[in-house]
């Protein structure tokens, strides 16, 4: 599985549709401070069903909706898309049938977020443990937001074993686990 682009539509500061085309190799992205850089990172965070605000920079998650500008009006809506090339076929079980994935998490203003694979409707749930399955996601220890490091060292134990079953890539059976025993 290898992420090929990011789609983002009134998701923070791209109030235009814009495409991140992943090729190969990419290693960094650059630009002038508050060009969207970091918001880049977060829609590729949310997208795999992150559901902190806080992790968005943000008091509640309508704020990642583009929130207008001297020239623009605000939108209603967000959306961004992850495509994901899986030509390999190496998703997991459920997810598999496609050489092409799309996962898509649109929130509107006073409706919340809906989630979609290949055009079809989802729960968060869904692509949250798709992502687990597949050893990345929202709280993936690739994604280190700024101050992270510092977190992680003063981290209690607790939360540092959690660090390193995301890494070890065991969090979806600890997700699973946690949920036979709400049952
Ligand atoms: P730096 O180099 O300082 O880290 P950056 O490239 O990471 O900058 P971001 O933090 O990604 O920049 O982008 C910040 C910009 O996004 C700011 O200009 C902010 O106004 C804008 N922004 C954030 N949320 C929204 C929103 N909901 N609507 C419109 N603009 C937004
Ligand atoms: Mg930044």
């Amino acid at each position: 599985m290898r992420f090929t682009k990011l789609r983002l539509n009134g998701f923070k500061s791209f109030v235009d549709t814009t495409d991140l085309v992943i090729h190969p190799g990419l290693t960094g992205v650059v630009g002038p401070n508050g060009c969207g850089k970091s918001n880049l990172l977060e829609a590729l965070r949310w997208v795999m069903g992150e559901n902190r605000a806080s992790a968005m920079r943000g008091e509640g998650m309508e704020d990642v909706i583009f929130a207008g500008a001297s020239t623009r009006p605000a939108r209603n809506f967000a959306e961004v898309a992850l495509i994901i090339d899986n030509a390999e076929r190496l998703a997991p079980s459920g997810f598999n049938e496609a050489d092409q994935i799309e996962i898509t998490r649109r929130i509107t203003r006073d409706a919340g977020s809906a989630y979609k694979v290949n055009t079809k409707d989802v729960r968060a749930r869904d692509v949250q443990m798709l992502f687990a399955d597949a050893s990345t996601g929202a709280h993936s220890p690739a994604l280190v937001r700024q101050g992270q490091i510092a977190e992680l060292i003063n981290a209690k134990p607790k939360s540092r074993r959690r660090i390193l079953e995301e890494a070890a890539g065991i969090s979806g059976l600890y997700q699973r686990r946690h949920e036979a025993e709400l049952r």
